[in-house]
């Protein structure tokens, strides 16, 4: 039986341990919708600029609440210019906004200053970086664009230790494709510098998660949507890090996923389910490394939580899982030709070593009869006939009840977990889901095309809550051979 787990509890006692830092718990921020909607906030201020007198220095960065001071305005006017470097107007005046609930900022004469906000907050960002290194690690060398060793790239902000190690510190903002993106990526690793990537705050890289047809826009509210260059990012192991320079602050996703019935925070991975909470932290609480790149507290965080989860989980795996059905196979296996039985056999042994086989196995004991029933047409779909089907009642129909489903949310799903489909793969889903609702699990309507709405209405109960639909279909508990 599945032991109770109390993940409050857990994480308090890490807490006591000293494995996680109380001050860092990823639910004592604001409520996610706020604090998505206040680090994705559409400020255009000027908030930084440049000394005049040497504008290579560190830019001046202007406090929020500062501009009323009259000493201030008087010394922004005689000493700082626009930052922007081929500004045609570059003298600045101060704007007290923050009175009315607004972020106070640096003003043009008017008629100038229009610069595109991209450019603004591409160019504020390095400035951030350059005045935070300047400060925090007066050792490492923070140049703007500076080209590498070889000079294929020329890094929006350098950054070079005392043993002459680097890191290449790149602000995006505007669309890269995610090709442009690994060459760019893997030309920083072949000359030997850590490559840093700070996705805008702004613009195509931090947009809000959007609800599927069978949710409601609430229960996405505050998340992000993970797009291909996340993915591709998270793959090639560079951490995916939102910046926001009028904030001076660094957002880290993480998503939530089932273990065993139980939540863990992990970093955003691919495959995953498209979305993403964000933690902020301020740029002050995070650290470099020449090798790791840039470290926000929330990636620390996550590391922990992962390492002491993994602790967890391996305690419990004292527990023996039950043994493959392999009887099951050889039976579908008799009448095939050598070719279909090694794909079979391939998916099989995808399917025994996957998470999903895992988690079932955990929250029902076994795999429930009715995922492994044969249906007509089920080789339109590239998996193991258990695995495509617990993948589609895991993402659609486990604790959802009452909600709906469509057979475009079927496809979505299995494309979402790399799973290819053949032309009459709706005909192998609807015998499947058919099934299902025989068992009573669903509401079937008798119209409709791929947008059909179909209401879950009772789905399977796990072993924590009484499972007591292991074997639907009325046949003996298989037994290991
Ligand atoms: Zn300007």
């Amino acid at each position: 039986m599945e032991r109770e787990f109390d993940v409050a509890g857990f994480v308090d006692r890490l807490q006591d341990d000293g494995v996680l830092p109380d001050t860092c718990s990823m639910v004592a921020q604001p409520h996610p919708a706020d604090l998505l909607a206040a680090f994705q906030n559409g400020e255009r201020r000027l908030v930084y600029a440049r000394y005049r007198d040497s504008p290579n220095a560190p830019a001046y960065f202007l406090v929020n609440g500062t501009a009323g001071d009259p000493a201030l305005r008087k010394w922004v006017a005689e000493n700082l210019e626009c930052l922007i470097s081929d500004c045609p107007d570059p003298r600045l005046s101060l704007v007290h906004r923050s009175r009315s609930g607004r972020r106070d900022g640096f003003a043009h004469r008017s008629g100038s200053g229009s610069h595109a906000s991209e450019g603004l907050f591409h160019q504020q960002a390095k400035a951030m970086l350059i005045a935070w290194v300047d400060r925090q690690y007066p050792h490492i060398n923070a140049v703007p664009e500076m080209p590498t060793p070889l000079r294929e790239r020329r890094a929006d902000v350098m950054l070079t230790w005392p043993d002459g190690r680097r890191a290449a510190v790149e602000v995006q903002y505007a669309a890269l494709t995610v090709a442009a993106w690994e060459r760019r990526h893997e030309s920083y690793l072949a000359e030997g510098v850590t490559p840093i990537w700070l996705l805008g705050h702004s613009g195509p890289y931090l947009r809000s998660a959007r609800p599927r047809s069978y949710e409601l826009p609430e229960s996405v509210a505050g998340q992000v949507q993970v797009q291909a260059l996340h993915e591709a990012m998270t793959e090639a192991g560079a951490p995916v890090l939102w910046v926001n320079p009028l904030d001076q602050s660094i957002a880290t996703p993480w998503v939530c996923t089932q273990v065993a019935g139980r939540k863990l925070a992990v970093s955003v991975s691919p495959g995953g389910d498209r979305r993403a909470h964000i933690r902020v932290d301020p740029l002050d609480a995070c650290r470099l490394d020449p090798t790791r790149g840039l470290i926000s507290p929330a990636m620390d965080h996550l590391a922990r939580l992962r390492a002491a989860f993994a602790d967890r989980l391996a305690q419990d795996a004292t527990r023996p899982l039950p043994p493959p059905a392999s009887p099951r196979v050889n039976a579908e296996l008799i009448s095939t030709d050598n070719a279909q039985r090694e794909k079979i056999l391939a998916q099989h042994e995808v399917w025994l070593a996957s998470d999903v086989r895992a988690q079932f196995v955990r929250m029902f004991g076994e795999i429930p009869e009715l995922f492994s029933k044969t249906h007509a047409e089920q080789d339109q779909i590239e998996a193991y006939p258990e695995m495509w089907r617990c993948i589609l009642y895991q993402a659609l129909i486990h604790g959802r009840r009452l909600q709906y489903l469509t057979y475009d949310d079927c496809f979505a799903v299995l494309d979402s977990h790399g799973i290819d489909q053949g032309p009459t793969r709706r005909t192998a889903i609807h015998s499947f889901l058919r099934h299902l609702e025989e068992q009573g699990i669903l509401y079937m309507p008798r119209y409709g095309g791929g947008a059909v709405r179909i209401m879950v209405l009772r789905p399977l109960r796990t072993l924590a809550e009484g499972a007591d639909v292991l074997h639907t279909d009325g046949s003996a508990p298989m037994t290991s051979s």
